[in-house]
């Protein structure tokens, strides 16, 4: 007998029907011999739904106040679906009980739709389990230290998940999704994309982080501290599939360097359109600029990601780097009113029709030219790269935007992906 978390994302939770064929899934573990703590998302198309009546009421969310009930509002889509899941658990004969995140309670910092976990508390749910009942816990939501509802940011319920089976040291957190598992990339944009048996950690934060949304990054950064394990497979496959084969299929996040694993150089691409670059152009070249400009950007908390500076001429430089698209007209806005009339630049400029396509694989560690058959390869297909950033296991490049799903086949193709590496000896 083991403690199993799963997690239903929104299209797993979809209808009425696709809710029951959860339960009689979960019903399957438990009649095994499981104890469950099953993590579910909103019906699919919800949170969007709720956030759009928000904004249809107040277009521009930005106020502490506002935000708040940005999340009282966006957090019922979850609400909805653990009670649901609890009927639908119930009618299969089991015990099942739902809880909200303040419940249970899971504890946040109180960053509106974007809160970070800080504790969960376990005992009820470990009463719960002990009694034998199927607990059901909403995902995305939490609350902070004055008791009000959070949201953990899009795609947070995978956060909610593995935060959930962290605290209650669960022998797996299964990840059931609309897709059989992690790809070389999303089968969506490349239909010959090819599921990994496996990913190591490392790679799945990048992949995730790079804007890879199979999984939310807090939800593998998780994994990670915790030392969870954390499988991705589909939970659209006929729900009564013995329950070994279930266990053992989709993509399992490996934290040794097993030498069987799969020694592809570069294990997958990812990309990502939900960002905007900035440039600060003819900004005169002294110590202290680049905070002087960083500086009231991350103050506004918004997060600054691939920074280049050009080298100076006649003393004077351009400076650019990306920022959410969400966030693209405050931090304009902060470097108008703030900046610029502080540092005597020449111009400031923008561009939120970009994308960044990344690879991603731990093998980069020990290749070389991985990174100059990634820029060959876009130059063939004529495309312009205007920002380059690399870490050891990844190359990203920020590119026009209508280039993005070219860039990724040709990638997917230039690096042989949708055939399986040989396995090392
Ligand atoms: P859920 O609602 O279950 O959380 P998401 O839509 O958040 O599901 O995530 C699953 C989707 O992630 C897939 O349908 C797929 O289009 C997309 N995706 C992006 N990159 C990958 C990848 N590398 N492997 C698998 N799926 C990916
Ligand atoms: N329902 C939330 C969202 O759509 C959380 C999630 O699905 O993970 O972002
Ligand atoms: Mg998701």
């Amino acid at each position: 007998m083991a403690l199993i978390v799963h997690k239903y994302g929104g299209t797993s939770m979809g209808s009425t029907e696709r809710i029951r064929s959860v339960a009689q899934r979960v019903a399957k573990w438990v009649r095994a011999g499981h104890q469950l703590v099953v993590v579910p998302s909103a019906m699919s198309g919800e949170t969007n739904r709720l956030l759009g009546l928000a904004k249809e009421l107040l277009p521009n969310p930005q106020t502490p106040q506002a935000l708040r009930e940005m999340d009282a509002v966006a957090a019922t889509g979850e609400q909805v679906s653990v009670g649901l899941l609890a009927l639908a658990l119930q009618a299969q004969g089991l015990q099942a009980v739902s809880y909200g995140g303040w419940q249970v309670p899971i504890a946040t910092d109180s960053a509106y739709t974007k809160a970070r976990i800080a504790s969960i508390d376990d005992q009820r749910v470990r009463a719960d389990l002990a009694a034998g009942k199927v607990v059901v816990i909403t995902g995305f939501q939490g609350i902070d230290p004055q008791g009000h509802v959070t949201t953990l940011g899009r795609g947070g319920s995978d956060t909610s998940a593995v935060a959930v089976a962290a605290a209650l040291k669960a022998a797996e957190c299964l990840i059931y999704t609309d897709v059989d598992g992690v790809y070389t990339t999303d089968p969506r944009i490349v239909p010959e994309a090819r599921r990994l048996a496996t990913i190591s950690f490392e790679e799945m934060l990048e992949m995730a982080s790079l804007g890879s949304k199979v999984l939310q990054i807090r939800s593998v950064e998780f994994a990670g501290k915790y030392r969870v394990p954390v499988r991705v497979l589909s939970s659209f496959t006929p729900w009564d599939i013995p329950l070994e084969e279930e266990a053992k299929s989709g993509t399992l996040i490996t934290f040794e360097e097993d030498e069987k694993m799969e020694q592809a150089v570069v294990a997958g691409i990812a990309f990502n359109r939900d960002e905007a670059k900035i440039s600060v152009i003819g900004v005169p070249d002294r110590p202290g600029i680049a905070s002087q400009i960083v500086g009231p950007v991350a103050d506004a908390n918004i997060d600054i990601d691939v920074i280049i500076q050009n080298v100076s001429h006649d003393g004077r430089t351009d400076f650019s780097f990306t920022v959410p698209r969400s966030d693209y007209a405050r931090a304009m806005a902060v470097l108008q009113e703030q900046v610029m009339p502080a540092i005597g630049a020449a111009r400031l400029a923008g561009d939120a029709k970009i994308c960044k396509v990344s690879i991603v694989g731990i093998g980069m560690r020990s290749h070389v030219g991985v990174a100059s058959k990634m820029f060959r390869t876009l130059s063939e297909e004529g495309i312009n790269i205007q920002m380059i950033t690399t870490s050891e296991i990844k190359t990203c490049v920020v590119i026009d935007e209508k280039y993005m799903e070219l860039a990724v086949r040709a990638l997917h193709k230039a690096f042989e992906l949708e055939q399986a590496p040989v396995a090392a000896a």
